[in-house]
């Protein structure tokens, strides 16, 4: 049996049906080439952030096993590839960071691993749908900007509240409860709960 690293994906999105895109992104998830689908949040309905006069995102998270990859470089590298082929099948066209989108895809933690990749490292296949110079970094873990964002922080905290990602010094759970404490919980209201397949 190949080695796993635990990741945790943020998901997002706000056009079209993002129910339904978010349900069938979780079922897409759970088949990657060996993955295994180990937890699903509460479905949330959140304020768009950055980009006001857009439509509300739905947002979730899920615990995923992933292979690990020769180095923790490689393997995340290689998460973010597959997310960003997903993002593309779901429909994701090129529009500005932040703005609306059928389906956002984000690796928030890849086990205890903390990167900040400028290139692909050596081997691993670059999608043609990342495009190194649509961001100053291709990839970062934890996420740099999870821990200011009650969207992330409320799904994340359903499945691990415990969790202390690499270079933080509080868990996931602080963090929630300090942001409902300055903004209010109506930032990230739960819509839903996963069960069968899908949120109800
Ligand atoms: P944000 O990163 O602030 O949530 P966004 O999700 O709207 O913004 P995108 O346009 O989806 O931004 O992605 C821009 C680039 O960010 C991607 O092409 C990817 O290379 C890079 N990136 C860096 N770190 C990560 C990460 N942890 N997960 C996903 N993408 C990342
Ligand atoms: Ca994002
Ligand atoms: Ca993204």
């Amino acid at each position: 049996m190949a080695r796993t690293v635990r990741a945790y994906i943020g998901l997002g999105a706000n056009v079209g049906d993002a129910r339904r895109t978010l349900t069938d992104a979780v079922a897409a998830l759970s088949v990657l080439p060996g993955a295994r689908l180990d937890g699903v949040s509460r479905l949330y309905r959140t304020k768009p952030v950055g980009v006001m006069n857009q439509p509300d995102f739905l947002n979730a998270v899920v615990a995923l096993d992933v292979p690990a990859g020769l180095d923790p470089a490689t393997g995340a590298t290689q998460l973010l590839v597959e997310l960003k082929n997903l993002e593309r099948e779901f429909g994701r066209r090129k529009r500005a960071r932040w703005g609306p989108r059928e389906l956002d895809l984000d690796v928030l933690v890849f086990g205890r691993a903390r990167l900040a990749i400028d290139r692909p490292p050596e081997g691993v296949p670059l999608s043609a749908s990342i495009d190194p110079g649509a961001a100053a970094r291709l990839l970062e873990v934890p996420h740099p900007s999870m821990r200011d964002r009650l969207f992330v922080l409320a799904p994340l905290a359903d499945l691990a509240p415990g969790l202390v990602p690499p270079g933080w010094h509080h868990t996931i759970e602080t963090g929630r409860r300090a942001h409902e404490r300055a903004d209010g919980a109506d930032g990230a209201v739960p819509v839903g709960a996963w069960r069968d397949g899908g949120w109800s």
